[in-house]
Parts: structure tokens; sequence; C-alpha cells
């Protein structure tokens, strides 16, 4: 006998009120203008024989048509196969997932006798797996089903309650979820369906190991689903671990965020950046702009001089209080600070619409992250800039980058006139190893080149994005 529940979905998600509000607000926002850009096919979802409850709650929702990720992906996971999942937020991808396991979970007994949840979906963000939850309320609205949504940072005690009263579906963030598991407040051995959602930003925060302890702990019999916007080495791996035989899925995007985005670079030796950067700030149709550096330290040190400079820009990194990051954030969401000095680890938690530009202080040493970071910007289908200031010493970062991307940055201002001395490349020997000499200065002091002034006016002009055009690439 299938399960009933009394109630119907569980509202809780143990967030403030306010604070979940204003998640809510902002993913509706997002979402809003996610819609316009949202790409569907010419099928209905009345084809893909989902369960009645669901289909009228997608009528209640003016869901017509699947999106390209849904109409590939439904059929499958509905014919019971696992799915490895190519898309990015705004594709459709939750409702890709969600749509099949409530039809399974609605239409199918539980495999085990237990008051254990039969789904689990896993999520990098609280953000992430609230805006998960809230899609599962929607879409099963009309059934008997339960789910509920844990995450870290707030106390576990009405977590753990709603545990023991027993759920259908569980989402979660991993640390949070081992912290239940290893205390036994929550058992998997009931799980049918296992996901785990933007994979590669899993990766990226560090929780790989806590994916393997939770995927080891849900029984080997199970559908599983892995989503992911990228495909790098390590994900392909963690897939070949988690999915039997799985069926794989991509879409590409109308436009994908690193095809929106103006992406250029800026040679410039290490000690021209901050003048570089104060310059280009002073141009304030930069409204909202996020400037990463690779470590703690220089993200300190660039926040500093920029204030010594007049400009209002705060540091957000690991080593500062949560509490300081909060402040920090809320400052840049306010408009009250136009600049965010962030490292890698600490902006995979920034959610902020309206980023007109990222700067790369110092290139990423891992290309992938270069990715995240110009996402930042040309959010739910707006465009946005990226640049990056690249020093004798990163030449080697840019090209991992721009291999990865499939193209060259749009160079700004002049082009290297000497090949880096990196530890990878040849020594240049002069045959022809060089690129154009467009007049820089090898080795100069900054401020040595009398062409340095003028290029600096003409580049603010190309970042403000006044001046495109005039035989400059656009990278895709
Ligand atoms: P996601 O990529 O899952 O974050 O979804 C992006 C947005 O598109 C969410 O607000 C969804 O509710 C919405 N959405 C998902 N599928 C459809 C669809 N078939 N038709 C219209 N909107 C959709």
């Amino acid at each position: 006998m299938r399960r009933h529940f009394p109630g119907t979905i569980i509202k809780k998600t143990y967030q403030s009120g306010r604070a979940r509000n204003r998640v809510r607000r902002r993913h509706a926002k997002r979402m809003r203008r996610t819609k316009k850009d949202l790409q569907v096919t010419q099928n209905t979802f009345s084809e893909l024989g989902l369960a009645e409850p669901i289909q009228r709650a997608l009528h209640a929702k003016n869901y017509v048509n699947p999106t390209p990720i849904q109409a590939k992906a439904i059929p499958e996971l509905l014919a019971g196969k696992d799915v490895l999942g190519i898309a990015q937020t705004g594709t459709g991808k939750t409702a890709a997932f969600a749509l099949p396991i409530l039809n399974k979970l609605f239409r199918h007994e539980p495999n085990v006798r237990s008051r254990g949840p039969r789904a689990l979906i896993l999520a990098p963000t609280r953000e992430l797996a609230i805006q998960i939850g809230d899609e599962i309320r929607a879409y099963g609205k009309n059934m008997h089903l339960r789910h509920a949504v844990i995450f870290g940072g707030v106390s576990q005690n009405p977590q753990v309650n709603t545990l023991a009263r027993g759920i259908d579906i569980l989402i979660a963030t991993p640390g949070r979820l081992l912290d239940l598991m290893n205390q036994r407040h929550v058992k998997l051995g009931a799980i049918e369906f296992f996901v785990l959602d933007e994979a590669d930003r899993m990766l990226d925060m560090g929780f790989v190991r806590d994916v393997r302890k939770i995927a080891n702990a849900v029984p080997k019999k199970r559908q599983s689903l892995l989503f992911s916007a990228t495909m790098p080495a390590d994900i392909a791996k963690l897939s070949g671990e988690l999915l039997s035989d799985p069926v794989r899925v991509e879409v590409s995007p109308q436009a994908t965020p690193v095809e929106r985005i103006d992406q250029q670079v800026h040679h410039v030796e290490s000690n021209a950046k901050i003048p570089l950067l104060a310059d280009i700030l002073s141009d304030s149709s930069l409204s909202r702009v996020i400037v990463f550096t690779r470590t703690k330290h220089r993200a300190n040190k660039v926040a500093d001089q920029l204030e010594r400079r007049g400009i209002n820009a705060d540091a957000i990194h690991g080593n500062k209080s949560q509490g300081a990051r909060q402040r920090a954030l809320k400052r840049f969401k306010d408009g009250d600070s136009r600049v965010l000095v962030a490292t890698d680890i600490a902006a995979r938690g920034i959610d902020v619409d309206g980023v007109s530009h990222v700067i790369n202080f110092e290139l990423p040493n891992m290309p992938d992250s270069y990715v995240h970071r110009i996402g930042r910007t040309a959010r739910a289908g707006a465009s946005g800039m990226a640049v990056s200031f690249c020093d004798n010493t990163e030449r080697a970062y840019l090209r991992d980058i721009e291999r990865l991307i499939g193209n060259r940055l749009t160079v700004i201002g002049e082009e290297p006139a000497y090949q880096p001395a990196e530890k990878s490349s040849k020594p240049n020997n002069g045959n022809g190893n060089r690129r154009r000499n467009s007049g820089g200065n090898p080795g100069g002091k900054p401020g040595n080149n009398p062409g340095r002034k003028r290029n600096r006016s003409r580049n603010r002009r190309k970042f403000s994005g006044k001046s495109e055009g005039g035989g400059q690439r656009r990278a895709a």
C-alpha cells in the first residue's frame, strides 16, 4: 500500500522566515528574468505520460512545453535509466529530475518498508536546496508526498523532528546531512533515487569526500542522476563511480553564460595592476563589480588599496567571520559598496543579480574557476563583461583557460611584447617566438612607458562596453 501522510508537503525549511523570504524573492526575480530566456520544445508535457496530479500542477504554473533538457531527460528517467545531465541553471534542469521522481514516488510502492526518505537530492548550497524544495512543493502540490530541506548553519532540532516524522524526499547539503547521519537521525536505507545537483560546484566547494560517503550509505539498487554545468575530468570520474550505465543528456542553453560575456584580457605587470584597476573602476558605468584574487591576503590588500584611492570596496574570504562576510555582501547588494573583492571559495556562495563586471585581478590557477568566476556576471539571461589581468607569471594560466573555453580572450591594450618566464614554456630563443610588439615595456618599471596612460583611458572606454567592435575578437 502506498503511504499517505496527513497534510501535504511540509512547508518548513528551517530558516528564519525573513531570510527564507529574501531567498525566495531573489529567486523569483531571477527566475522571472530567466523565463524570458527559457527555451522550450514543441513537445507537450501531456505527451510525456506524467501522472495526472503532476500535469495539473504544471498546468497551474502555465508550463505547457518541456524545455530541451526536460524533453530529453524525463523519458529516460521514467524508463528507469541513470542520467548524466549536462545543463546549467536556467535550463529547467530541476523539473527535469523532480518531475520523474515525483511521478515514480506517486505511482510505485516503496522498495522497503521504512519511514526513511525514498529520494535524496544533494545540492551544494542552502540557496539551491531551498529552490529545489520550492519546485518540489509546486510540482507535488496535488500529491501526498512529504519533503524536507536540510542545511547547516541553523539549529538541527526542527530538522531532526521532521525526519523523525517521516518524509519521502530529502533535499540536503552534504555537510549537515553527514552530521545527521552520524548522529543516526537520518537513514538512507530506503533511497530509490539519488540526485547530485550542480556536481561541479559541489566538487569546487570541497564536498567530494562527503558526497562519496553519502553515496556509500545509499542502497546500490537505486536510480542515480548527476547534473553538472561542466564536465571536467573529476566529474566524469565521479559519475563513473555513482552512475550505472548512464544516458548522457546535454543541452546548450540559448547562449551559455560564457557566450554572453564579453571577455577581455589585459597583459599587465603585477605591480601595475592596482593603478589599472583603480583606473578602470573610475568609470561609474561599472555598477557592480566583483574583483577576484587567488589569495585571502591579496583580497585584503586590494580592498585596502582601493579604499585608499577613494573606492568603496569590501573583501570577503575564508578568514572573515560569517558576520563580516554577510555585512560585506549586504553592502554590495544594497549598492553601498560597488566593489567586492573575493577569493574563489568565498565567491561560491555569492548569488547577486546585476553584477556588471567581473575583474580577475589575478587569474585562477584552475581554468574551471575562471568559468565560475565570470559566471557571476551575465546571470539570468543578462549580458556581462569579464576583464582579466594577466601578468608575466600567469601566462600559462591564461593558455589553460583559453584552451578550456575554446577561444581566445580579447586582448585589450598592449599585447605582451615578450615571452614570459614560465616554468613550462621553452626559453625564448628569439626565433620568431615573440608575439606582436606594440611598444610594450618588457621588464621596465610601470610608468616608464609613455603609451601606458593613453592606453589606460582607451581601455577604460572599452571596459565600460561603450566602444566595442573595432576589430576586437569576441570570445565565445
Ligand atoms: P532551473 O534551470 O531548474 O533553475 O529552472 C529555471 C526556471 O524555469 C524555473 O523558475 C522553473 O520553474 C522554470 N521552468 C522550468 N521548466 C519550465 C517549463 N517547461 N516551462 C516554463 N518554465 C519552466
